[in-house]
């Protein structure tokens, strides 16, 4: 790949989409707002370079994105619901506009590799055009009565959203997130990742020059407590949507209690990739290692824990290696690279730790480096662990690093019981030939998503999200719709006479 200056680069398309370097920070009204709380690096993590040094927000400046957006939903949820699809569709066709120059932004800033972030880019584009089309298809309706009464519903939006996002695919949650909400008639406050606020900045901006009415979509950059809790605590906030880890959103969704206002969680997972020996092999191979290694593994459905049949166990642990050797992990914008580095330090030494465990706990190293190399920068290869036991803590805690581990099972029964205790419910997956069977193990394992031959494709159009500690509600779909709307029952007297 031909030497790229990635901080001139960063500096150019930061220019381009969101301003200059004192315009990191807020995005309100319409409007930059600087922070002014303690300085906070954004670091390139293929080698660790300082791109730029922005300033944490601060409670005054929570409690102005907070106003704006109170005024801001007043006038969007006043637009006529097929203006407001207009508007939204007007955004899709914006960010198509800047397609290259967010999804390079994205990839220099969060890490990810430009393929994925290309692809990730015309998602948004579709997102916003998905939720455009049902402004004006999604309503109440007339119920029933015995007689003598009209009842009817409507469906309102709830008013100010609350959105904590986490680093790994920036602009792809604050979209998948804030296209629901929008569209039925919510303002949104989007809290980015502190590490990766950029091209959720830009997003803000895309929205003014679609026409979007100022304060419809603020954004406040800054650390998770700063910008949390007086979020959470502002009476102005009508709902909480949390996507991170298990940890912090057990802290979010307390918070959200004590007013108390509704929370949507979208949380970790470690999703059980099954293969039956009677799979097709090679498909099955080929998939575990994506499913596992994409985006470094910092995905929340990657498929982390791979069971296979005993009678295959070996042979197809040996074809999964052949796959993690020829999988490319690599700087974010070489053409070739399938992934990029892990996104931060903290997630970085995070990974090497669970490795360094995995081999205290007795695991098998079948692929992969046993400690970090001397090195700038956050880049981990593939790893794969062998014979690893579903009660080890590299089986039981989400790594989110590009670490399988390799589980034997003995039938449908052992596999069932093994997938489910976790505490986790994100995804998962099965692999065979027989269809009944694929079907009983779709329905017996405890998993929002799920995947039969096949693994990690997403849509917006269908529902998202966890059981149990990975999260609860729904955060695409139709099902959206529903997290984004109240009802209101009305009553009214039709009996002759009333
Ligand atoms: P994280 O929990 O550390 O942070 C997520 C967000 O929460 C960040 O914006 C952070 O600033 C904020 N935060 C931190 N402390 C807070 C507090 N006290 N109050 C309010 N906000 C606070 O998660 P992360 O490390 O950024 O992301 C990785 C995690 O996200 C993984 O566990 C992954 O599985 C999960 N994830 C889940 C989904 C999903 O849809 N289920 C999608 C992507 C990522």
């Amino acid at each position: 790949m031909p030497q790229t200056d990635i901080p001139a680069l960063y500096e150019l398309l930061r220019t381009r989409l969101v301003g200059s370097s004192s315009e990191v920070g807020s995005f309100i009204d319409g409007a930059a707002v600087a922070g002014g709380g303690r300085e906070l690096p954004i670091l390139y993590p293929a080698d660790g370079t300082l791109l730029q040094n922005y300033r944490d927000a601060t409670p005054a400046i929570v409690q102005e994105a907070l106003a704006s957006c109170a005024q801001g939903q007043r006038d969007w949820a006043a637009l006529s619901a097929q203006r407001r699809g207009e508007l939204l569709l007007q955004l899709s066709t914006t960010i198509k506009l800047h397609a290259e120059d967010l999804a390079v932004l994205e990839s220099i800033s969060s890490g990810k590799a430009i393929k994925g972030c290309r692809a990730q880019v015309a998602a948004v584009a579709e997102i916003f055009r998905y939720y455009a089309g049902w402004t004006d298809k999604f309503g109440g309706s007339v119920i029933p009565l015995p007689g003598g009464q009209l009842n009817y519903t409507l469906r309102e939006p709830i008013g100010v959203i609350f959105q904590i996002m986490p680093w790994n695919s920036p602009l792809y949650l604050a979209a998948w997130n804030a296209a629901p909400a929008l569209a039925m008639g919510n303002a949104v406050l989007l809290k980015p990742s502190e590490l990766t606020p950029l091209t959720t900045l830009a997003l803000a901006r895309l929205a003014i020059q679609a026409g979007l009415p100022a304060g419809t979509l603020n954004v406040v950059a800054g650390l998770g407590q700063t910008v949390g809790d007086p979020a959470i605590a502002n009476p102005i906030v009508k709902k909480v949507v949390f996507v991170g880890s298990t940890q912090t959103g057990r802290r979010v969704n307390a918070a959200a209690a004590a007013r108390p206002i509704g929370c949507l969680l979208e949380l970790g997972g470690k999703s059980a990739n099954i293969v039956f020996e009677d799979a097709d092999i090679d498909a099955a191979a080929r998939m575990a290692a994506i499913a596992a290694f994409s985006n470094t593994g910092q995905n929340c459905v990657a498929g982390s824990r791979l069971f296979v049949q005993r009678p295959i166990y070996d042979a197809f642990v040996e074809r999964v290696v052949a796959q993690a050797a020829g999988y490319r992990i690599g700087e974010p914008l070489d053409e070739d690279s399938e992934s990029g580095p892990i996104n931060n330090a903290a997630q970085y030494r995070r990974v090497w730790e669970m490795i360094r465990l995995g081999l205290d706990e007795g695991a098998e190293l079948a692929h992969g480096a046993a400690q970090a190399p001397e090195q700038n920068g956050f880049l981990v290869g593939p790893t794969v662990f062998k014979n690893v036991r579903n009660d080890m803590r590299i089986a039981r805690e989400e790594i989110f690093g590009p670490v399988l581990v390799a589980i034997p099972f003995d039938d449908e029964d052992d596999v069932i019981k093994q997938a489910n205790d976790s505490e986790f419910g994100l995804g998962g997956a099965v692999w065979t030939r027989d269809i009944a069977r694929a079907h009983r193990v779709a329905a017996a394992v405890r998993a929002g998503i799920f995947w039969i031959n096949m693994y990690r494709d997403m849509h917006v159009a269908t529902p998202f999200g966890g059981y149990d500690s990975s999260g609860y509600g729904r955060s695409s779909g139709v099902e959206a719709l529903y997290e984004y709307t109240q009802t209101k029952s009305v009553w009214v007297p039709t009996a002759h006479g009333a």
